[in-house]
């Protein structure tokens, strides 16, 4: 048989580079992070994510105090806490409370506005341990910037892993989907959140919704994307929002986070914890807060 048909085949999303993490800095005296985004200027590249803090892994000593970070309040956005070594305790305004141990995700949306802390648990803090974590920062379009704020946490249990083909490893959906399985956050806009490790030499081929912004994160390991030059420890592949495959070849042994997202092509207005669309949403921002509209801890 020999057709002579155009066969439309899925298009490969090309690698526009490769990032490095800046130097570690201590958020509050329990979170050393070592950030990619924004500080590597990407905001059109990886939105709807607006920052990506990597903490860890490092060892904290036993103490009766746990360390952390105090009040502090946020609006504008959605905070994402993924957790895979030690135990991390919250607690906003809005009543929400929550502990987050290895493989649990916390999906806190600051919206409207609200006042909370982040420190390690205090069972955790008090035998020692590692902690190993990623913050990252997802952005609402306009419409939903001041609704009302929410809070999931999302348990390991909860969470689909997937076996690979082959024995190459393992990918649990967090958000969005893969073949088939859906991923338990809720979220505002689309995205595809996978937490997946790969195994040396091994393969993993992705199908993302055409026109996302992806972005492939190596907290360990070596990997390469669509056949780029390998990524190592802590360093951030983005990928061209054309196309839809994504295909991951490892190099070692890897533990991966795949973001992928439509992207939120509104300007952006950001002020510490405050991400907005003009400067004068800031300022009024800064000023419900100081006011108490954000709310207090009980
Ligand atoms: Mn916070």
């Amino acid at each position: 048989m020999n057709h002579h048909t155009t066969i439309a085949t899925a298009s490969t999303k090309d690698v526009l580079g490769i990032y490095q993490p800046g130097s570690t800095h201590m958020v509050g005296d329990g979170f050393p992070v070592r950030n990619l985004f924004p500080s590597n200027d990407l905001d059109r590249q990886v939105s709807p994510f607006l920052m990506l803090d990597y903490a860890g892994p490092q060892y904290f000593s036993p103490t009766e105090h746990p360390r952390g970070v105090g009040e502090h309040p946020h609006r504008g956005f959605e905070t994402v806490t993924i957790v895979y070594e030690g135990v991390v305790a919250h607690r906003d305004s809005a009543g929400n409370s929550g502990v987050i141990g290895p493989g649990d995700v916390q999906w806190m949306t600051a919206a409207s506005g609200i006042v909370h802390e982040e420190f390690h648990e205090k069972e955790f803090a008090k035998k020692g341990g590692t902690l190993h974590a990623i913050q990252l920062w997802v952005n609402l379009p306009r419409a939903s910037k001041m609704s009302a704020p929410g809070y999931q946490a999302i348990l390991n249990a909860t969470i689909p892993a997937i076996d690979l083909d082959g024995g190459a490893g393992r990918l649990r959906v967090i958000a969005g989907s893969f073949l088939g399985r859906k991923g338990p956050a809720r979220t505002v806009t689309t995205i595809q959140l996978y937490d997946l490790q790969l195994k040396v030499g091994k393969r993993a081929s992705l199908t993302l919704p055409e026109g996302d912004n992806t972005s492939i994160f190596v907290l360990q390991g070596r990997a390469s994307v669509n056949g780029s030059r390998e990524a190592g420890e802590a360093e951030l592949i983005v990928c061209e929002r054309n196309g839809s495959q994504v295909t991951i070849d490892a190099q070692a042994d890897s533990r991966i986070l795949v973001m992928s997202g439509a992207p939120i092509d509104e300007p952006i207005a950001r002020h510490g914890p405050f991400v907005m669309n003009t400067k004068a949403e800031l300022i009024q921002a800064v000023q419900d807060y100081q006011v108490g509209k954000m709310g207090h801890l009980s």
